[in-house]
């Protein structure tokens, strides 16, 4: 956190577009299953939910978004916050060090930690 260059990082250096579909890969893979019958999106329709749209589901005519049925479903933290935690967590950096560089209160990292670290863990079709 010594480093001037760190300091000056904020989340307006990072593409909105771009965390959305970096931090959606990394929390679903590049196979979307509908979150209410878990069947998967037709191909043709997985470009529009890695654009944050609604989507539907073919097979039981379920519409969601993204992040519908997951771990940060009511997240206050918009997307490219959610890919800076990700990224500077995964490169060591701590939640308080996070919380400072994108004006957020630590109890708001420190949750989006916890749930990354728990999907870390676990299969991301089970939820
Ligand atoms: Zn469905």
């Amino acid at each position: 956190m010594n480093d001037p260059l760190v300091q000056k990082f904020d989340r307006d250096l990072l593409d909105e577009d771009r965390c959305r579909e970096w931090f959606l890969l990394w929390l679903y893979g590049s196979s979307i299953c509908c979150p209410r019958c878990g069947h998967p999106l037709k191909k043709q329709r997985v470009p529009r939910f890695f654009q944050g749209k609604i989507s539907y589901c073919s097979h039981c005519g379920k519409k969601f978004y993204p992040l519908r049925g997951s771990p940060f479903h009511s997240s206050k933290l918009d997307y490219q916050e959610l890919a800076a935690i990700l990224l500077l967590w995964g490169l060591g950096v701590t939640p308080d060090v996070i919380a400072a560089l994108l004006k957020r209160q630590k109890v708001a990292i420190s949750g989006a930690v916890k749930k990354i670290e728990a999907l870390k863990r676990m299969d991301r079709c089970t939820f």
